[in-house]
């Protein structure tokens, strides 16, 4: 008998008398509401525990710590894993609160706000929290995993802009947590995931940025080898307030995809640039000639409109991603995802995109993190829809891609990406160092290990 079908329902329904959140069990109403963004992992706890306090939370940890339970989080479920009968899930979705200090440039964020409730307020201030390529990503899932944004290579890692956390740890302890109070949870919590505790607000600089000048310009994918091969000379060269990504994308025919890119391939140049925006519109000449346009959002933009340079999905839907940091990208690099994924490619993958990293990202911040990949040049991530037909090729072409690119790999992961409860994907994600003193913290911050399920670093399963 599993673990999880060793749960007895007669414990885990005591659950409402130790929490004063709503809570369901599964069967229940509002269960429903656990199941992810990404809806093609199952979530299916023994209960989810709706949290709006810190104290929620708190009390669902020590109830599964008293009944050898696990808990696990879920804000969005954009970077959902899989969660099992024996877990209890704290959904903080309802925990939306942000305010912005304008005096210190900072705001303070609880555990289930999304990017976009950060921009709504912080906006127009004149003021950008450094959130990813999608908005509606949650602040705190997307900080505990260091987070590269699209200004990464201009500002570096956006956990390196975190001041403070709450967070409840395995002991049912609410914490807060600085780099002076704490600092190793300071240290293991930007990059850790929800290996040592579950955070229930964070507080973030706000950076002085109300405009960019940025947007994508879009091609024929017949046009992918004069693009992608342009795009890789252009972009070696580029100075740190430019960022740049290149995708391959077959969106389907869908409200809200643009006429000119729905149903066909195409590939996107992704633009961001700080400064001087006449000279960022003349660095980006050489792609602009690189073909026709099919269309071309590029300009200068207010900071709330950051969400339209990649103009990520943002309905729930199914999704399966791979990832490959490389050292390099070199013409034999450049030869094999034409090949998976350019014209004639039969690839069923909706994104393989390449983003440019390095600049800022690269350098060490005031306070060390967990986070591991600083170094890393390019981050090669594919992304697919497993329904139907593609159920088996999305992953089986996703893994082809990612080994034929190995000889330039670094071997790393970065934290937010291909989601996956396993140990060689956490071996890719942490060196041998920060793994082992994730592990360390982890025994020490939750010692009966209510927290060992999905994306956590642990010296045993
Ligand atoms: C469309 C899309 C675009 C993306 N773009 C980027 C990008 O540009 N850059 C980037 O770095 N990532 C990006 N990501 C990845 C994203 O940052 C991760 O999936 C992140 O974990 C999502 O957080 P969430 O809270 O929205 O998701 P959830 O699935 O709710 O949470 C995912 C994980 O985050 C951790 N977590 C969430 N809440 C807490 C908490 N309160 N305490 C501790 N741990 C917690 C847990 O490990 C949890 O399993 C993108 C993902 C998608 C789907």
């Amino acid at each position: 008998m599993t673990l999880a079908e060793s749960v007895d329902r007669s414990v885990v329904s005591a659950l409402p008398d130790h929490v004063s959140a709503l809570v369901a069990l599964r069967g229940e109403p509002g269960y429903e509401r656990c199941t992810p963004w990404n809806v093609a992992v199952p979530v299916q706890p023994a209960a989810v525990v709706f949290a709006t306090s810190p104290h929620h939370v708190a009390e669902a940890v020590r109830f599964a710590a008293a009944h050898g339970l696990r808990v696990t989080v879920q804000a969005t479920g954009h970077g959902a894993i899989p969660v099992a009968a024996d877990t209890i899930l704290v959904q903080t979705s309802a925990m939306t609160d942000c305010v912005v200090d304008l005096p210190t440039r900072t705001a303070r964020v609880g555990a289930g706000a999304r990017w976009q409730h950060v921009l709504d307020a912080a906006a127009p201030h004149g003021l950008a929290p450094l959130c990813g390529s999608s908005p509606s990503v949650g602040v705190v899932g997307f900080l505990t995993g260091a987070g590269v944004g699209p200004l990464v290579r201009s500002v570096g890692v956006s956990s390196d802009y975190v001041r403070a956390f709450d967070v409840v740890t395995g002991a049912g302890e609410l914490l807060h947590v600085t780099p002076e109070d704490h600092a190793e949870l300071f240290w293991g919590l930007r990059g850790g995931k929800a290996t040592l505790g579950i955070v229930t607000g964070v507080e973030i600089d706000l950076l002085p940025i109300s405009e960019f000048y940025g947007g994508a310009l879009y091609f024929d994918g017949a046009d992918a080898a004069a693009v992608l091969g342009g795009w890789q000379q252009w972009s070696a060269g580029l100075p740190e307030n430019i960022n740049t990504s290149i995708a391959f994308q077959q969106l389907p025919p869908l409200p809200g995809v643009p006429e000119e890119l729905a149903g066909r391939l195409t590939v996107a140049v992704r633009y961001t640039a700080l400064d001087d925006f006449a000279e960022a519109a003349a660095m980006l000449a050489p792609m602009r000639e690189a073909a026709t346009p099919v269309l071309d959002t590029v300009g200068v933009l207010p900071y709330a409109a950051i969400g339209a340079v990649h103009a990520d999905p943002v309905d729930p839907m199914p999704t399966y991603e791979e990832q490959v940091l490389l050292r390099e990208l070199g013409s034999a690099a450049v030869d094999i995802l034409l090949t998976a994924a350019g014209p004639g490619s039969a690839s069923v993958q909706t994104i393989v995109e390449v983003r440019l990293l390095g600049g800022a990202m690269a350098r060490q911040a005031p306070h060390p993190s967990a986070f591991c990949h600083r170094q890393a040049a390019y981050a090669v991530t594919i992304i697919g829809v497993p329904v139907g037909p593609a159920a088996e090729l999305v992953p089986a072409q996703a893994g082809a891609l990612a080994r034929a690119l190995q000889p330039w790999s670094t071997g790393g992961l970065l934290p937010n990406f291909a989601p996956a409860a396993n140990a060689e994907r956490m071996a890719r994600v942490y060196d041998e160092d920060t793994r082992h003193w994730l592990a360390v913290l982890a025994d020490r911050y939750d010692p009966a290990g209510v927290f060992k399920t999905g994306l956590v670093v642990r010296f045993s399963a």
